[in-house]
Protein backbone atom coordinates (compact mmCIF):
# COMPACT_ATOMS: atom_id res chain seq x y z
CA UNK A 1 0.00 0.00 0.00
CA UNK A 2 3.00 2.16 0.90
CA UNK A 3 4.32 1.60 -2.39
CA UNK A 4 1.05 2.37 -4.56
CA UNK A 5 0.82 5.70 -2.58
CA UNK A 6 3.94 6.42 -3.28
CA UNK A 7 3.60 5.89 -7.29
CA UNK A 8 0.45 8.09 -6.83
CA UNK A 9 2.23 11.25 -5.35
CA UNK A 10 4.89 10.45 -8.59
CA UNK A 11 2.22 10.87 -11.40
CA UNK A 12 0.48 13.94 -9.30
CA UNK A 13 4.19 15.79 -9.19
CA UNK A 14 4.41 15.06 -12.78
CA UNK A 15 1.35 17.12 -13.55
CA UNK A 16 2.96 20.00 -11.93
CA UNK A 17 5.68 19.83 -13.57
CA UNK A 18 4.23 21.96 -16.86
CA UNK A 19 4.93 25.27 -16.53
CA UNK A 20 3.30 28.03 -16.37
CA UNK A 21 3.69 30.22 -19.18
CA UNK A 22 2.94 33.80 -18.13
CA UNK A 23 6.13 33.43 -16.24
CA UNK A 24 9.52 33.45 -17.13
CA UNK A 25 11.25 29.59 -17.59
CA UNK A 26 14.70 30.20 -17.16
CA UNK A 27 17.31 28.31 -20.08
CA UNK A 28 20.52 27.14 -18.69
CA UNK A 29 23.50 24.82 -20.55
CA UNK A 30 25.61 22.98 -18.43
CA UNK A 31 28.99 21.30 -18.80
CA UNK A 32 30.54 22.07 -22.22
CA UNK A 33 29.38 23.98 -24.65
CA UNK A 34 31.04 25.84 -28.07
CA UNK A 35 30.46 29.51 -28.54
CA UNK A 36 28.08 28.40 -31.54
CA UNK A 37 26.42 25.77 -29.59
CA UNK A 38 25.44 28.62 -27.10
CA UNK A 39 24.23 30.67 -29.68
CA UNK A 40 21.88 28.07 -30.80
CA UNK A 41 20.27 27.55 -27.94
CA UNK A 42 19.56 31.14 -27.09
CA UNK A 43 18.31 31.63 -30.25
CA UNK A 44 16.04 28.63 -30.24
CA UNK A 45 14.44 30.14 -26.77
CA UNK A 46 13.78 33.51 -28.84
CA UNK A 47 11.92 31.33 -31.66
CA UNK A 48 9.66 29.82 -29.26
CA UNK A 49 9.40 33.54 -27.53
CA UNK A 50 8.42 35.57 -30.80
CA UNK A 51 5.96 32.07 -31.86
CA UNK A 52 3.76 31.87 -29.00
CA UNK A 53 4.83 34.83 -26.65
CA UNK A 54 5.89 32.80 -23.88
CA UNK A 55 9.45 34.05 -21.89
CA UNK A 56 12.09 31.46 -21.95
CA UNK A 57 15.21 33.10 -20.54
CA UNK A 58 18.30 32.15 -21.93
CA UNK A 59 20.94 32.56 -18.76
CA UNK A 60 24.11 31.09 -17.56
CA UNK A 61 23.00 32.46 -13.97
CA UNK A 62 19.51 31.07 -13.18
CA UNK A 63 17.38 33.34 -11.18
CA UNK A 64 13.43 32.94 -11.80
CA UNK A 65 12.07 29.45 -10.15
CA UNK A 66 10.88 28.14 -13.33
CA UNK A 67 14.18 26.10 -15.02
CA UNK A 68 15.37 23.79 -17.61
CA UNK A 69 19.19 23.09 -17.73
CA UNK A 70 20.47 21.01 -20.88
CA UNK A 71 23.36 19.47 -21.47
CA UNK A 72 25.16 17.18 -23.97
CA UNK A 73 25.39 13.68 -23.27
CA UNK A 74 26.76 10.68 -25.34
CA UNK A 75 24.39 8.78 -24.29
CA UNK A 76 21.64 10.55 -25.56
CA UNK A 77 22.96 8.70 -29.14
CA UNK A 78 22.05 5.25 -28.36
CA UNK A 79 18.76 6.07 -29.05
CA UNK A 80 16.60 6.82 -31.83
CA UNK A 81 16.55 10.17 -30.91
CA UNK A 82 18.95 13.33 -30.68
CA UNK A 83 17.62 14.41 -28.20
CA UNK A 84 15.20 13.93 -25.04
CA UNK A 85 13.18 16.23 -22.69
CA UNK A 86 12.54 15.43 -19.00
CA UNK A 87 9.95 16.73 -16.70
CA UNK A 88 10.53 17.62 -13.51
CA UNK A 89 11.12 20.61 -11.09
CA UNK A 90 13.60 21.68 -13.21
CA UNK A 91 13.19 20.75 -16.89
CA UNK A 92 16.11 18.65 -18.47
CA UNK A 93 17.14 18.69 -21.83
CA UNK A 94 19.27 15.98 -23.08
CA UNK A 95 21.54 16.24 -26.53
CA UNK A 96 23.10 14.16 -28.57
CA UNK A 97 26.69 15.61 -29.73
CA UNK A 98 26.99 13.89 -32.88
CA UNK A 99 24.55 15.82 -35.29
CA UNK A 100 24.46 14.31 -39.24
CA UNK A 101 24.16 17.77 -40.43
CA UNK A 102 24.94 21.02 -39.46
CA UNK A 103 21.66 22.82 -38.69
CA UNK A 104 19.95 19.69 -37.07
CA UNK A 105 21.48 20.50 -33.64
CA UNK A 106 19.62 23.83 -33.75
CA UNK A 107 16.20 21.68 -34.89
CA UNK A 108 16.61 19.08 -32.75
CA UNK A 109 17.04 21.79 -29.27
CA UNK A 110 14.33 23.75 -30.56
CA UNK A 111 12.20 20.81 -30.31
CA UNK A 112 12.89 19.57 -27.26
CA UNK A 113 12.05 23.16 -26.26
CA UNK A 114 8.74 22.82 -27.75
CA UNK A 115 8.21 19.79 -25.24
CA UNK A 116 9.97 21.97 -22.18
CA UNK A 117 7.10 25.03 -22.82
CA UNK A 118 4.62 22.63 -22.11
CA UNK A 119 3.85 19.68 -25.39
CA UNK A 120 4.31 16.12 -24.29
CA UNK A 121 3.21 14.99 -27.74
CA UNK A 122 5.16 14.33 -30.82
CA UNK A 123 3.59 15.55 -34.03
CA UNK A 124 3.83 13.82 -37.31
CA UNK A 125 4.22 16.61 -40.15
CA UNK A 126 7.44 16.51 -42.32
CA UNK A 127 7.16 20.63 -41.78
CA UNK A 128 6.98 20.78 -38.12
CA UNK A 129 9.77 21.34 -35.30
CA UNK A 130 7.78 18.59 -33.27
CA UNK A 131 6.95 16.26 -36.02
CA UNK A 132 10.02 15.41 -39.11
CA UNK A 133 11.38 18.97 -39.28
CA UNK A 134 14.81 18.29 -36.86
CA UNK A 135 15.05 15.72 -38.89
CA UNK A 136 14.51 16.85 -42.31
CA UNK A 137 15.96 20.44 -42.02
CA UNK A 138 14.54 23.62 -42.32
CA UNK A 139 14.60 26.01 -45.05
CA UNK A 140 15.91 29.82 -44.58
CA UNK A 141 13.43 32.27 -44.89
CA UNK A 142 10.42 30.03 -44.55
CA UNK A 143 8.37 29.79 -41.07
CA UNK A 144 10.04 27.82 -38.96
CA UNK A 145 7.07 26.68 -37.09
CA UNK A 146 3.87 25.12 -38.59
CA UNK A 147 0.35 25.09 -37.40
CA UNK A 148 0.64 21.98 -36.47
CA UNK A 149 3.65 23.17 -33.94
CA UNK A 150 1.39 25.82 -32.97
CA UNK A 151 -1.68 24.03 -32.30
CA UNK A 152 0.03 21.50 -30.31
CA UNK A 153 1.23 24.58 -28.34
CA UNK A 154 -2.15 25.66 -28.01
CA UNK A 155 -3.62 22.47 -27.08
CA UNK A 156 -0.89 21.96 -23.95
CA UNK A 157 -1.58 25.21 -22.39
CA UNK A 158 -5.46 25.71 -22.82
CA UNK A 159 -5.32 28.69 -20.08
CA UNK A 160 -2.98 30.39 -22.23
CA UNK A 161 -3.67 32.87 -25.05
CA UNK A 162 -0.51 32.84 -27.02
CA UNK A 163 0.63 36.01 -28.02
CA UNK A 164 2.69 35.85 -31.25
CA UNK A 165 5.29 38.59 -32.08
CA UNK A 166 4.72 36.83 -35.48
CA UNK A 167 5.19 33.83 -37.26
CA UNK A 168 8.99 33.86 -37.32
CA UNK A 169 11.39 32.71 -40.50
CA UNK A 170 14.67 30.79 -40.17
CA UNK A 171 17.96 32.63 -41.31
CA UNK A 172 21.52 32.40 -40.68
CA UNK A 173 22.34 34.76 -38.53
CA UNK A 174 25.70 37.28 -39.52
CA UNK A 175 27.82 35.40 -36.82
CA UNK A 176 26.53 32.39 -38.79
CA UNK A 177 24.59 30.52 -36.20
CA UNK A 178 20.73 30.33 -36.40
CA UNK A 179 18.12 32.64 -35.69
CA UNK A 180 14.19 33.16 -36.28
CA UNK A 181 13.08 37.16 -37.59
CA UNK A 182 9.87 38.20 -37.34
CA UNK A 183 9.02 39.91 -41.02
ZN1 LIG B 1 9.94 14.95 -29.05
Amino acid sequence: LTRIAFLLVLAACADYAIFDPRQPIDVTPINAWTDGELQELAAATQCWNLAVGIDFRFTTSPSDAQRVVASFNDLECLGTDLGQYTAGFDGNISLCPDFTFEEERFLVMTHELGHASGIRVEGTRSDSIMGQKPSHGALFGEPLFSSEDLALFAAAQPSFTPMPACKPDFFRSDTGSYECRCD
